[in-house]
């Protein structure tokens, strides 16, 4: 720990550290209008001024005789006791010692207007505090009732007050899944006369998809039909006027109307024109015949279960054998893929229910909307689900329920989330020197949960019912209703989602801690040249480190950074500012890695630019003609680990590596990779680190701040597995472009770059839930290390983050006081400055499941089943988990059949409606090359996905496993609207159609062959589709509304995602094809992953033998 000496010779002023004290928080209060606290690192640094006066020469060693600190710094370092970390979660001791900054008046009590509006979310709530409370108090489920033309229609919303009593079966709260009758081709099919596929209502008003909600509503799958049913008829023949091609040339011929062709499984047209009947999409599908005449029920429980007609295909009945992925079998019946629950129906059944609306937090236990529907946030004193998510919003009161309903009682939390521009970003509380109210025992903080008791004097615990004395300066007195006066001045006790400024107690060592650093370190080794990396990067980072993160309206960065680059050896760079040049100091010892020099490393973007500049010039000179192939990998975290420790501050490397480090080194690794293992017992090793060499170092960063973002750029197999440990657990991002080359990829890597350096982000964090007496978080799932069973520890934690936290009973819970979950994270800001932000989420609590049932979020679930899977397969065969995964799912929904359902025959299948989405999405995990690779996929693809999706929020996972496919042809180019999407299956493709598909890592933009000539023109510049290049990677610049509103859609999609995705075009037929179907989730996938059709019904099966 003799860092001292080090440390002083990092001693140049710090101008972060000044701002740090002068920051002002009443700028975001006293604007009325919430500014964010990470502001928009907009633009270039104005004041730049290089520093010309030289120092003297510098000593390339650790020896360098430190400068001496400035006074202001040295003084305040020394009025810091050691205290450490390990304090901060038992709760700071009190101390005056540290030197307080300028205080907030923004929430002192006081309670007098100007205060109110300085937090307010908006001015215009400050004038509807009555209405405010009273829909807290009295209107929670109406306010968030679906509109009245849908009350029992939709997912079910808000936790009303009277549901504890609500019969299962409620009237008002289950709804039906209606099957959409109005849209089942009359045709029956015949051989060699395909029935005339209907349109699967993708443009159809969601009403008319809906038959009108019936009194009992349940959800419910009848199979099969008995014979003779009669079918309904057809609601929906040739496209209805104006029905299909909006926007569209009128001139168009019809789409999608093409006679049968034997080797090409032909599509269901979008436009509803006569189609061919997609053959079977998969052999596996068999219903259970010999129960008949109890399936089919057009009854009121809503029944998706349709079945087609017999077709010659389908002869043999169901035989019982577990054979739903592959087997090719003969059938009887065939599910029709209409009348199975649709996603994009429910998405969009959603986003017209609940899209209008502002979600507004008040109310307990509220379901928020989905994570597809645009709504904006009103924070009345729960957190956003923006922030944290959970799978049940009303838990079961007993162990026993939650054993019994088998549904994960488990929350998604991005606690640095990013909020749209029109909701406010957390309000920085700071209160004083005694730092922030927090329970006596529990630690819990100041939360709008916590009851004031005996005329405000003291406060009682939501959490863990201690009761604390208020401290004199946070006393207020309560008003009639027992609310304290200032509870709306006070965003700690009237919101779901604040921060608090911490205290030196919370900081690590007990000193405030210096800005972070970011320090990039380069492969310049052969194929990093060769590439183009080398030189595209460092013309890139020339402009790049004008946006690093900055506080607030800061005027620069505080963040310094510094450069490495290395092959077999490392070599460091002096960019002082006072040289005229940068100097290299070479470190060929690698085995024991220290850092050649001190002062000059670290420095000031904006002092040391021209040095930064003349570097970054010269190094793909320096390396350009290298035929080193070789490269070390341990080293170089450990360089910059050092160099963060030496400066004593957090900080990040951006590590830009290519090859598997086959050098001799710490760390060195060896090709190990084996196709061989892919379903063996053995598979688990591939997804393992090959050396626990990285593992000890993971927690050598986490314990220093040091986050490690790697860019990979891999020619063959580099271990993604092993490399990314260290990325993993420090909360880093790993990104990965295979055979990269500059002019090809440069685009999605320099797009990825930016955001990845220039996002917000927190060092040095530990994040803390909490929750009230009869439950605890027990398991946690993310890019994080924990050394404990409570604390996450995040070297780093960025706003594209989510942690999944899992929640056990340790006791009973009751309905009366539900159950709180406060998340605390404890961060470093990139100014330096130590915050908690603050999360609070109350659920409501149950004695019956049909509760349970009603207030589920599957998107959530799904997320949770993605983590814990990924997890799993590091300790278990893949075959072990996907079963592991299919029984869990088939309890969830057996005990909501055997509880909560109404009775009806077991040849139903009935899924609550929350949860109805559940098997196609689970088949969608089971189906990711993690689980189920296909044979294309490498070994580095799969440890890659399993890592980006481990620390995924739920809007993700929800695209990334069930993509988004939008039919182009039908966009409305007068309309900022995306036309609605459709199913991804191929049999919803029309050859007639241009696609857009996208799942967050992957763009495609798919074209049939008999797409209008028009459009191809209109699209791509040229006359036909043999003329398409499918080699572009962007669309050509055309100025017609049609080229505008492609583009346009192209570029929102990629704003919407954390990493930028380059488009592909895909021709119907062409090669590619085959790694676009790979995303078509619903068909029978190359791997043997079955079809949606083929899945539900074997989820029916496995549901059944739980029952029987
Ligand atoms: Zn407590």
């Amino acid at each position: 720990m003799n860092q001292q000496g080090h440390m002083e010779s990092y001693g140049q002023p710090q101008p972060g550290y000044q701002g740090y004290q002068q920051f002002a928080y009443n700028n975001q209060h006293t604007a009325g209008v919430p500014t964010s606290q990470y502001g928009p690192y907009n633009g270039p640094v104005q004041g730049y001024e290089p520093t010309a006066a030289p120092q003297g020469p510098l000593r390339p060693t650790s020896g360098a005789p430190p400068t001496s600190l400035p006074p202001s710094t040295a003084a305040q370092s020394t009025a810091y006791n050691q205290y450490g970390q390990g304090d901060i979660q038992n709760g700071p001791a009190m101390t005056d010692q540290m030197q307080r900054f300028p205080v907030s008046q923004s929430y002192m009590p006081g309670g007098q207007p100007i205060a109110y509006q300085q937090y307010a979310p908006s001015p215009s709530n400050a004038q509807h505090l009555p209405n405010q409370m009273a829909a807290m108090q009295i209107s929670g489920s109406t306010s968030n009732a679906p509109p009245p033309v849908s009350q029992s229609y939709g997912p079910p919303t808000s936790h009303r007050q009277t549901t504890a009593s609500f019969p299962p079966t409620g009237p008002a709260v289950y709804t039906q899944y209606s099957t959409p009758l109005q849209n089942i081709s009359s045709s029956i099919p015949q051989a060699g006369n395909p029935p005339q596929h209907p349109f699967p209502g993708q443009t159809v008003p969601a009403s008319t998809y809906t038959s009108p909600p019936t009194s009992t509503g349940l959800t419910g799958m009848n199979l099969p039909p008995p014979p003779g049913v009669s079918r309904p008829t057809a609601m929906h023949g040739p496209p209805l006027p104006g029905q299909s091609q909006t926007g569209f040339p009128p001139s168009q011929p019809p789409t999608g109307h093409y006679p049968p062709q034997p080797n090409h499984r032909p599509a269901a047209p979008q436009t509803g024109m006569p189609g061919v009947v997609p053959g079977p999409p998969t052999q596996g599908f068999q219903v259970h015949p010999t129960q008949p005449s109890q399936g089919f029920i057009p009854q009121q429980n809503g029944s998706f279960g349709q079945m087609r007609a017999p077709q010659p295909n389908y002869a043999a009945p169901y035989t019982g054998t577990p054979s739903y992925s592959s087997q090719p079998q003969s059938q009887q019946k065939r599910l029709d893929p209409d009348s199975i629950p649709s996603p994009i129906q429910v998405i969009e059944d959603d986003k017209s229910n609940r899209g209008s609306e502002p979600f507004s937090t008040g109310v307990r236990g509220q379901v928020p909307p989905l994570v597809t529907t645009d709504f904006v946030v009103k924070d009345q004193g729960n957190s956003s689900p923006r922030f944290i998510r959970c799978a049940a919003y009303n838990l079961p009161c007993t162990s026993d329920m939650a054993k019994q309903c088998q549904v994960p009682l488990t929350a998604v939390i991005k606690p640095l989330a990013t909020l749209p521009a029109d909701e406010a970003p957390p309000y920085i509380v700071d209160h004083g020197e005694t730092g922030p109210i927090r329970c006596n025992r529990c630690k819990a903080y100041m939360c709008p949960y916590m009851q004031f008791i005996e005329g405000g004097r003291r406060f009682q615990c939501a959490f863990c019912s201690c009761v604390t004395e208020v401290l004199p300066h946070y006393f207020q007195h309560l008003d009639h209703t027992g609310k304290r006066m200032d509870y709306y001045d006070r965003p700690e006790l009237s919101l779901g989602s604040y921060e608090f400024l911490a205290t030196v107690d919370y900081c690590k060592n007990n000193k405030i801690p210096n800005p972070p650093a970011f320090i990039f370190m380069i492969d310049v080794s052969y194929n990093a040249l060769k590439s183009g990396l080398v030189h595209l990067l460092c013309e890139e980072l020339k402009t790049l480190l004008d946006y690093l993160p900055r506080e607030g309206n800061a005027e620069e960065s505080a963040i310094r950074v510094g450069f490495v680059t290395y092959n077999k050896v490392l070599h460091f760079y002096n960019v002082k500012s006072s040289l005229a040049q940068p100097q290299m100091m070479v470190v060929s010892d690698i085995a024991d890695m220290f850092v050649p020099l001190l002062d000059g490393f670290l420095v000031n973007v904006n002092e040391s630019r021209a040095v930064i500049n003349s570097l970054l010039e010269q190094i793909p000179e320096m390396f350009g003609d290298t035929r080193e192939t070789e490269t070390v990998f341990g080293p170089v975290i450990q360089a910059g680990l050092e160099a963060l420790k030496a400066a004593e501050c957090a900080g990040k490397l951006f590590i830009f590596h290519s090859t598997l480090p086959l050098a001799e080194a710490p760390g060195k690794l060896k090709n190990r990779d084996d196709k061989k293992l892919i379903n063996t017992d053995k598979e688990k090793v591939l997804f393992q680190p090959q050396t626990n060499f990285y593992s000890n170092l993971a927690k050598e960063c986490v314990a220093r701040g040091c986050c490690v973002d790697l860019f990979l750029f891999p020619n063959q197999y580099v271990d993604v597995a092993t490399l990314g440990l260290v990325t993993y657990q420090t909360g880093g991002s790993v990104y990965k472009y295979t055979y990269f080359q500059a002019q090809a990829d440069g685009e999605r890597f320099l797009n990825d770059l930016h955001r990845d350096v220039r996002k917000v982000i927190g060092f040095d964090s530990v994040m803390r839930v909490r929750t009230s007496t009869g439950i605890r978080a027990t398991d946690f799932f993310g890019s994080f290390y924990m050394s404990n069973t409570t604390d996450v520890e995040l070297a780093a934690l960025d706003c594209d983050k989510a942690i999944t936290v899992e929640f056990k009973h340790d006791d009973k819970l009751n309905e009366d006081n539900g159950a709180q979950i406060q998340c605390a994270l404890l961060y470093t800001s990139c100014s330096g400055q130590r915050r908690l932000r603050i999360h609070n989420l109350s659920l409501n609590c149950c004695t019956q499941l049909a509760d349970l049932y009603r207030n589920c979020e599957t998107d959530t679930l799904i997320n949770y089943f993605v983590k814990l899977a990924y997890r799993g397969v590091l300790s278990n065969p893949t075959k072990t988990v996907r079963e592991t995964l299919i029984n869990q799912s088939a309890q969830i929904l057996a005990c909501y059949r055997k509880n909560c359902a109404s009775p009806s025959s077991a040849g139903q299948l009935i899924l609550p409606e929350c949860m109805k989405l559940l098997p196609v999405y689970l088949n969608c995990v089971l189906k990711n090359d993690v689980l189920q690779p296909s044979a294309e996929v490498s070994t580095d693809d799969r440890a890659y996905t399993r890592q980006l999706a481990i620390s995924m929020d739920v809007a993700e996972t929800s695209v990334f496993f069930y993509p988004r496919l939008l039919p182009v042809h039908k966009m409305d180019v007068d309309s900022d609207d995306f036309p609605v999407a459709i199913r991804c299956s191929e049999e919803r493709l029309s050859k007639g159609g241009i696609y857009l598909l996208e799942n967050g890592l992957n763009l495609f933009i798919w074209v049939g062959m008999n797409t209008q000539h028009d459009l191809i023109q209109s699209i791509f510049n040229v006359q036909s589709f043999g003329q398409i290049d499918s080699a572009m990677s962007a669309l050509p610049l055309l100025d017609n509304p049609y080229s505008k509103k492609l583009r346009s859609m192209v570029d929102m999609i990629r704003a919407q995602r954390p990493r930028f995705m380059k488009l592909m075009i895909v021709k119907q037929d062409d090669k590619m094809e085959v790694l676009f179907k790979h995303f078509l989730m619903e068909d029978k996938s190359a791997s043997g992953g079955a079809s949606y059709v083929d899945f539900l019904c074997h989820m029916h099966k496995e549901i059944r033998q739980l029952l029987s």
